[in-house]
């Protein structure tokens, strides 16, 4: 029986009871399958702060070394706000994704059909939205040396090397060969010279790809392109502060950022996460919605064990959580029958899994 080893990391604020219940729906559609995962659990964040001093302690990165999958819910709070930035939950969650080099991060907005009233859009606007972001992660602006926080003047360095551009456009080009075909990439390059660069390499690796169209937008530009239209995107490549900023944007088509996963490769092991943060002002009230976080599992599942049969059953089941009426708190005033506590989603979804 094959046996898989997965680092899970709950971090802080809402990471515990939202990793929780992607596990149960995990350890449901899996319990008659001819293998099985063990999970290590381990520290990074604002606890591991607390507890070891280090956002980012040696133990977890040699889990996540040693994993075939991380499974990670979010990190961070006004708590440790006042840190030095080394100090601080993000910068331990920065750290993992440079050393696991996952420079790649998949970030699929599909609307739920259920869900098209719940968008801030029009339904006939948002409707069969499918498009997915691809954004560069691990370099551009938040890596970029030189960086500094004078009394003055404060500067940080948005770089990019050829190789660094080469393979995300790879992954979005190869991305695309798997959907409608059609790559838009999304920069500055009217203002920036590194969106030049940027636009020079992704031309440059078009050309291995005939099938694929190609079409570049003002970053500006496609800020308001996915709130005017956002069906006329397939494959949105971007780079790590752009991404960052339209994935968030691109969120409130699909209704709630509570329903949004995500996944991040390039090195030997993948990390899924949500794409939110750890929600502070809902910490604790166990309302969070969870399903950004089971739908990451179901992307560990088809990308990091290649187990599709089992990535569509939880995202099969998520859509029939939904056309049951069950709602969270997030989108409960949109065609909620009943709404659930983030311990009742992953219980529900788990038993249509196993139905
Ligand atoms: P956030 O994504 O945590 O929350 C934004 C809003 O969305 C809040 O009103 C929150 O209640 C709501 N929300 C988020 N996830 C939800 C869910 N699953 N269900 C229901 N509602 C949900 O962003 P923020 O408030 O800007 O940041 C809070 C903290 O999270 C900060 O410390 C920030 O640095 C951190 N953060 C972490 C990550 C990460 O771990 N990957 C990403 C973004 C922000």
């Amino acid at each position: 029986m094959s046996r898989y080893k997965v680092t899970v990391i709950k971090g802080d604020g809402i990471g515990g009871e939202i990793v929780d219940e992607a596990i149960k729906v995990l350890d449901a559609v899996t319990a008659n399958e001819d293998f099985t995962i063990t999970y290590d659990e381990c520290l990074m964040g604002g606890c591991a702060y607390d507890i070891t001093g280090d956002p980012l302690p040696q133990e977890t990165i040699d889990s996540c070394m040693s994993a075939d999958a991380v499974l990670f819910g979010a990190i961070g709070g006004e708590q440790w706000d006042g840190l030095p930035r080394d100090k601080r939950p993000e910068s331990g969650l920065l750290r993992l994704r440079k050393t696991l080099e996952l420079y790649a991060n998949f970030r699929p907005v599909k609307v739920y059909d259920q869900l098209v009233d719940a968008s801030s859009l029009k339904p006939e606007v948002v409707r069969g939205v499918d498009l997915l972001v691809v954004r560069e992660l691990t370099g551009g602006i938040y890596f970029g040396q030189p960086r500094e926080k004078g009394e003055d003047t404060a500067f940080n360095t948005m770089v990019y090397s050829k190789e660094e551009v080469t393979r995300i456009a790879v992954q979005a080009f190869e991305a695309a060969m798997l959907r409608d075909k059609k790559v838009c990439s999304v920069d500055k390059a009217n203002v920036l010279e590194v969106s030049q660069f940027w636009r020079e390499i992704v031309e440059e690796v078009s050309k291995d790809y005939p099938e694929v169209s190609l079409s570049h937008m003002y970053v500006d530009n496609a800020a308001m392109q996915l709130v005017r239209d956002p069906k006329q995107f397939d494959v949105i490549l971007t780079s790590n502060l752009f991404g960052d900023i339209l994935s968030d944007e691109a969120s409130m088509i699909s209704g709630s950022i509570g329903l949004l996963p995500s996944s991040s490769i390039g090195g030997k092991v993948g990390l899924y996460e949500p794409i939110h943060g750890s929600a502070p002002d809902i910490a604790g009230q166990g309302i969070a919605n969870p399903i950004a976080t089971i739908a990451s599992a179901s992307m560990m599942m088809r990308f990091a064990f290649k187990k599709a049969d089992i990535a569509d059953k939880i995202d099969s089941s998520i859509e029939e959580f939904l056309a049951l009426g069950y709602r969270t708190k997030d989108t409960a005033s949109f065609g909620a029958k009943e709404v659930c506590l983030t311990t009742e989603v992953g219980s529900i979804i788990a038993e249509i899994c196993c139905r």
